[in-house]
């Protein structure tokens, strides 16, 4: 393999890059949670790898786009990483400063040393290797060649912002979630919060602990499930049950202690969609929110709750049932998409669709040529660990025959 072969790829030639590297072992793309999984089991295994980053930290979803207040969502002890448990005496919902904390600590006990500032706009399967293009913010480019290539860019890496008629009009602030840091600037103001996940819940929340007025617009149905019942993690009495009953008889159970503790969510605007949560969960990816105290607040009435917006107003927006409201801003909690489509030249593994493997869980983790996927599981952390581990016995399986 030669770095500097004279060869047209996107129509250039890679000689107008400025530099090439030879990767010794794998390229992953992406110091995420699921990216520095990869990692740290390939050095375990001794296999050697190189991580691109585009932001100069790690866990950049974490540390630059999400809200001071949030906690991981499932208890720790399904979002700890290969080899490595959190640390002693944390609660069971870290806080994102503790999680980030536990991933830089990761980082550094494995000797994982990202190139930072190194967006990956295109990746490409050529003559037995992949080539990678990254360029910096200086608009500095490198290319870097190895024999595999690991995705590990995330189910989020790019904020879902949807067009709405009229919001050019609207003339209050509109904000995308991933930019939401606390309610604190809200305060006293009406906040329309656009997305009725686990983080426009929480983002209600937040703005209504800072005295803000939120309401939160429900446009689909959706399962709200308490974070706990009958004393443990719903999550984890899920995964319990699952053991034992199939998934329909789960749900029911689940449906009737979440009716127990929280009674007819269809009464606040909260429609249940007709799958149990579990199997919706399975079949379509579609995360049920854990309530942490919002439903509450839209019980009393200090969330009000809106169908679909039809249109956005001057001062407000226009629903579907024909109300008006004045805001005074909007938050889009509206999702995170992938961008595999815009930068991997690969139509096997990934859909070009949503950018997605192709392949349900658990088989979309390898694809052709040594490319594999990390973290496209749907199911959090949990997922991205049992990828990492696949990938790094895949790669290591290889690796031993040459080396
Ligand atoms: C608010 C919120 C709360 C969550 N809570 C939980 C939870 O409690 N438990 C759980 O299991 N999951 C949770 N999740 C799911 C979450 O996706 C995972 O926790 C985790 O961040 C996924 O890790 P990842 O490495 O796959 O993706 P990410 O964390 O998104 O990391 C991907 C990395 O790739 C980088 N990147 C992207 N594109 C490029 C490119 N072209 N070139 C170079 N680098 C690139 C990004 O900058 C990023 O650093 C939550 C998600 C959100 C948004």
């Amino acid at each position: 393999m030669d770095c500097n072969d004279d060869q047209e790829s996107n129509g250039e030639s890679l000689r107008d890059h400025r530099c090439c590297v030879v990767a010794d072992g794998a390229i992953i793309v992406g110091a995420g949670p699921s990216g520095l999984a990869v990692a740290a089991c390939l050095k375990a295994k001794g296999v050697p790898c190189l991580v691109l980053e585009r932001a100069r930290c790690v866990a950049s979803l974490w540390q630059l786009k999400t809200y001071d207040r949030l906690r991981l969502h499932l208890p720790r002890k399904f979002c700890e990483l290969p080899f490595m448990p959190f640390p002693r005496g944390l609660p069971t919902y870290p806080t994102k400063k503790q999680f980030v904390s536990y991933l830089e600590a990761y980082a550094e006990a494995f000797g994982i040393r990202p190139e930072f500032d190194a967006t990956v706009g295109s990746a490409e399967y050529d003559r037995g290797v992949w080539r990678v293009i990254a360029e910096g913010s200086e608009g500095e480019r490198k290319e870097y060649v190895s024999r595999w290539l690991v995705v590990a860019t995330g189910e989020n890496a790019e904020a879902v912002a949807p067009r709405i008629e009229g919001m050019g009009e609207f003339k209050g602030s509109v904000v995308h979630t991933s930019m939401y840091k606390s309610g604190d600037v809200y305060r006293g103001k009406r906040i329309l919060v656009v997305g009725c996940g686990n983080s426009g819940m929480e983002v209600c929340l937040d703005l209504f602990d800072h005295n803000a007025r939120p309401s939160i617009v429900v446009r689909d149905t959706v399962h709200v499930l308490p974070r706990e019942m009958l004393g443990i993690s719903t999550f984890g009495l899920s995964m319990w049950l699952l053991k034992w009953f199939p998934i329909r008889a789960v749900d029911r159970l689940l449906l009737l202690l979440a009716r127990l503790a929280l009674g007819d969510t269809a009464r606040l605007g909260l429609n249940r969609p007709w799958l149990g949560p579990l199997e919706l969960k399975s079949l379509t990816g579609k995360t049920p929110v854990l309530d942490i105290g919002t439903l509450a607040k839209i019980r009393s009435g200090h969330i009000k709750v809106f169908p679909a917006i039809r249109r956005f107003t001057k001062n407000g927006a226009e629903f579907v049932d024909g109300r008006l409201e004045d805001f005074d801003a909007v938050v889009l909690a509206t999702g995170y998409k992938s961008n595999v489509p815009a930068w991997l030249k690969e139509q096997g593994l990934f859909s070009e669709n949503d950018g997605l493997p192709k392949r349900p869980f658990p088989n979309g983790w390898k694809g052709e040529n040594g490319l594999y996927a990390v973290g496209f599981t749907k199911r959090g952390l949990l997922g991205a660990s049992i990828d990492a581990t696949r990938i790094a016995n895949d790669i290591e399986r290889i690796w031993k025959t040459q080396h």
